[in-house]
């Protein structure tokens, strides 16, 4: 992975150009999938990567909940935020390329595990926009987002270091007006045992940790994606 990513960060545009010949895993930490941590290429426009990241949501909500099978294409889920890269992803000469089985359980491509990955991928998600190096939230109210970051120019290490934040955990308690991701991981779960619908309450309730601050909140805010701050840039000083 680490050779990847220094030959992405130095030929972005040549990435960009083949984009669905490199794989999905490779997609996510140096294309346009990085918004399944959370993060963005650089320069993206922070509500294209949120509105990426609600569509990622609602499918992986919606797959969780048991709506499709294994061998549900991904082109033919009618989420319009995913849609464009569906078909990008989707070779003319394989359609079936990414059903839905592929992409949560490429082993077995079983109902049962897929929709458990696809869960876990969705808290995966929300977990990592909490996390320092993969997005700027807003000091002064966390539900909100600032910014974010773009992985390719960043060190391992140092993107690493934080990405076990405990003060998050142990600010969660089970009180619900806490802003962290097991409150809202926990809350997700329950929707899911309840059987609420993606539309009945699940995006409202989960749209409220993935907005963005206005300008009239902040004028330095939204930022549109860039590397991040100098302590993701480098390894950490031991
Ligand atoms: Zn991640």
């Amino acid at each position: 992975m680490m050779g990847y990513g220094k030959l992405r960060a130095k030929n972005q545009r040549v990435f960009a150009a083949n984009e669905s010949s490199y794989p999905l895993l490779i997609q996510g930490h140096f294309g346009s999938f990085q918004f399944l941590h959370a993060m963005a290429n650089e320069g993206d426009k922070p509500q294209e990567t949120l509105e990426r990241m609600m569509g990622w949501a609602e499918l992986t909500y919606r797959v969780g909940s048991g709506e499709f099978t294994a061998t549900t294409r991904l082109n033919d889920v009618d989420i319009p935020a995913l849609a464009q890269l569906a078909t990008r992803l989707t070779p003319k000469n394989n359609p079936n390329k990414y059903q839905l089985g592929y992409l949560f359980d490429i082993s077995t491509r079983n109902d049962k595990r897929m929709r458990e990955v696809a869960f876990g991928s969705l808290q995966h998600m929300i977990q990592d926009s909490f996390a320092h190096c993969h997005a700027q939230r807003d000091e002064k109210n966390p539900a909100k987002i600032v910014a974010f970051y773009a992985y390719p120019h960043q060190n391992s290490e140092g993107h690493a270091q934080f990405d076990n934040q405990l003060e998050w955990v142990s600010n969660g308690s089970h009180a619900n007006d806490k802003v962290n991701p097991v409150v809202i991981g926990h809350n997700l779960f329950k929707f899911k045992q309840q059987g609420v619908k993606w539309d009945n309450g699940v995006k409202k309730y989960l749209a409220q940790y993935l907005q963005l601050v206005t300008e009239e909140e902040d004028e330095r805010k939204p930022m549109a994606s860039y590397p991040g701050p100098e302590e993701c840039l480098s390894k950490p000083q031991k």
